[in-house]
């Protein structure tokens, strides 16, 4: 396709979608690029949705601080597991942020700058190219596009036992009557009736009487019904230790854990990113790492270079992950089933913390991968399992009042 003439353009940096992908690539670009022009169109009138999103210590790498500091709103020094027969704590900074923190870091960002524009309430008809069409026929054009429309613009998983399954959960922001002892936060705990694959309990603690409470499944099929996973985090979450007081907040995720990668990243404009592109995790269904990659190499490249050998290597790269992460939905999601998935699940959290880490941030090297394949296998010795500390009881309010 001929590039239009630079004095055509309306932006250097034309972001389609103002979710969590084009949010850090403005934020990224911001810093690093005080001179590009970047334009950002939404259709909603907020960034970022209803969201509180959680990364791991390597999802976020060092050479992004300088950029990406400011979204760490609440950080722990690591987080705790609970299974049936095991647990464990992993040490490494486990980090959260909500939309409305990155409404606002993207709006200051914004207002701190005349090269960066911001719209929302714009809904974008079409992306072609170098080109995007808005609902009232506007043609705006920038040297580089940056489709990220969300998960509705992604491609469909399709059906049936071997397409993957779900990560899908109803999570309360509640109040609590009492304070909770927890510091950190529970990545999993198991130790709840199972029904519907496997089912955990996820605790983000972030004040002391006010916590998230996620009931999580991996399952095959993507329904919930809301009403009564919320009665039920409610009714549950005094064996976690918390009595809830009031409901603040509900936030609802089914996230496709795709058997098969939908990777794509074309050498042109417009790059597909966030979730649309296949720009997350397939293997946890989060997206931050994949996205702040993304972020990273477009604020560190000149935008003549985007395509560059360094696409190419961050492409290759993503795509090997992707492929990996994929395949372990399958073997999951196709063969382990019922308690089988939990063991499966309680097996894979015995490799060590680096590996753990480096599972989140789609940065596995061969050997994690034979160890992931290994702990995972059916014919793993039962050795490893010693590994696993013992659980650690979870002191329940009435107990810590004693
Ligand atoms: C409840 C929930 C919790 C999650 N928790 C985590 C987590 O803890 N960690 C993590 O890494 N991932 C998490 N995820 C997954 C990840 O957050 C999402 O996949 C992520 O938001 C994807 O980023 P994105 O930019 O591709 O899409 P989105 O953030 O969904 O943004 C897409 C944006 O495009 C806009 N848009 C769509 N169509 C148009 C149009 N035609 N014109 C203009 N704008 C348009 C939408 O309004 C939206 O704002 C979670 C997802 C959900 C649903």
């Amino acid at each position: 396709m001929a590039q239009p003439t630079p004095n055509a353009f309306d932006a250097d940096y034309l972001l389609v979608g103002g979710g969590l992908q084009n949010g850090l690539i403005l934020l990224a670009l911001a810093a690093r690029k005080p001179n590009a022009s970047v334009l950002l169109l939404e259709q909603g009138e907020v960034i970022g949705g209803n969201h509180i999103w959680s990364f791991q210590a390597q999802d976020l790498p060092e050479t992004a601080l300088d950029w990406a500091r400011p979204i760490i709103e609440y950080e722990w020094p690591g987080y705790q597991l609970y299974f049936d027969d095991s647990a464990r704590w992993v040490q490494g900074a486990y980090r959260s942020l909500s939309s409305e923190h990155l409404h606002r870091l993207v709006m200051d960002a914004a207002a701190g700058s005349e090269r960066i524009d911001v719209r929302l309430g714009t809904a974008v008809s079409g992306v072609d190219g170098h080109s995007v069409g808005l609902a009232d026929g506007t043609r705006l054009r920038a040297r580089v596009v940056v489709d990220a429309r969300g998960p509705e613009a992604a491609r469909p998983m399709g059906g049936g036992r071997f397409s993957g399954g779900y990560q899908k959960f109803v999570g309360l922001e509640c109040r609590l009557t009492t304070p909770t002892h927890l510091t950190a936060p529970i990545l999993m705990d198991s130790r709840c009736t199972q029904r519907d694959g496997f089912r955990f309990h996820y605790v983000l603690p972030f004040a002391p009487d006010r916590v998230l409470i996620e009931d999580t499944y991996f399952s095959n099929a993507p329904d919930l019904d809301v009403d009564a996973l919320r009665r039920d985090i409610v009714a549950e979450a005094p064996r976690l230790g918390l009595q809830v007081a009031e409901v603040l907040r509900t936030e609802v995720g089914v996230l496709p854990m795709p058997a098969w990668s939908h990777f794509r990243a074309p050498d042109a404009s417009p790059v597909t990113g966030g979730y649309a592109g296949g720009w997350f995790n397939p293997g946890t269904g989060y997206s931050l790492a994949a996205a702040a990659r993304l972020a990273e190499h477009l604020s560190a490249v000149p935008v003549a270079d985007t395509f560059g050998p360094e696409w190419h290597r961050l492409t290759r790269g993503m795509r090997i992950q992707s492929h990996f992460l994929a395949f372990l939905n399958l073997l999951m999601f196709g063969f382990f089933h019922g308690a089988k998935r939990r063991r499966l699940m309680e097996r894979f959290y015995m490799v060590s913390d680096p590996v753990i880490h480096r599972f989140f941030a789609m940065r596995n090297n061969p050997i994690d991968m034979w160890r992931i394949m290994y702990v995972g296998a059916p014919w793993t010795p039962k050795g490893w399992a010693k590994r696993a500390e013992r659980p650690v009881e979870v002191q329940t309010a009435a107990s810590s009042a004693e």
